[in-house]
């Protein structure tokens, strides 16, 4: 029997709101756990024991993405808390790929997997200092390295909340420049447990955003970016 993989959530076809591979559309695949308590965390229900993981099988969780396919998506994004604490997914990734489904995958760099090198579109997301989270920054060099030696299809993203938060940005820049890994800024959203329509508030951000990237001098072929899916559907799960 294969090993069984702890699924917070699966849903879509939706957009996927973030970096790389925003605007794309693609069904999620959550999981469970993650290394990290981020202050601001906008999926602690991956994490925060208020909501319990199914151990599914690889070929269950194909099932169900291929069911809510239906021949309209050939991508899935897998997504946390952080998948990378998870050491068995090689057989669920050849799974997807064998039915025609490339794979994104979100993980802030604080681990690494071997099947990292099976993924077509990967984020790495480290965070900020207004997570309260410190980056291990000899580990993310390391991943960064080997996916840079296999020529896996990579990006850094930071999520910016305030000028700390871009001082940091910029400085990981500096360690890991762009062009030769691709670059976004991503605005934050801090209002986390809100139902309301956030998309003012949010491309407000944005625009403060936008206007510290176009004055810096050191910030080239940086790309800042807004949260699609929050400016679209604020808070909600599942979409
Ligand atoms: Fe939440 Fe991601 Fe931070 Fe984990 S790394 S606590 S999932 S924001």
């Amino acid at each position: 029997m294969t090993n069984r993989i702890p699924v917070l959530e699966i849903f879509g076809p939706t957009i996927q709101g973030e970096g790389m591979v925003a605007g794309q559309k693609t069904i999620f695949i959550r999981t469970f756990g993650c290394d990290y308590r981020c202050s601001w965390c906008d999926s602690k229900f991956t994490w925060d024991g208020t909501q319990k993981p199914i151990l599914m099988s690889p070929e269950d969780i194909l099932q169900k993405v291929s069911l809510l396919s239906n021949g309209t998506c050939n991508h899935v994004t897998i997504s946390g808390g952080n998948p990378a604490l998870i050491s068995s997914l090689d057989v669920l990734l050849d799974l997807l790929q064998l039915e025609g489904f490339s794979v994104g995958l979100e993980t802030q760099g604080s681990k690494w997997q071997d099947w990292f090198l099976k993924i077509q579109d990967l984020t790495i997301s480290p965070k900020p200092p207004s997570s309260n989270m410190k980056t291990d920054v000899k580990t993310l060099e390391n991943i960064i390295l080997k996916l840079k030696e296999n020529k896996i299809n990579y990006s850094i993203k930071v999520v910016i909340f305030n000028d700390e938060d871009f001082t940091y940005a910029k400085k990981l820049h500096w360690r890991f420049p762009s062009p030769s890994h691709k670059w976004f800024l991503q605005v934050g959203n801090d209002d986390t447990n809100s139902k309301d329509n956030l998309a003012i508030s949010l491309l407000e951000k944005y625009e403060w955003l936008c206007n510290k990237v176009i004055a810096d001098k050191s910030m080239l072929s940086v790309r800042p970016l807004p949260q699609l899916h929050t400016l679209l559907w604020g808070n909600k799960q599942g979409v």
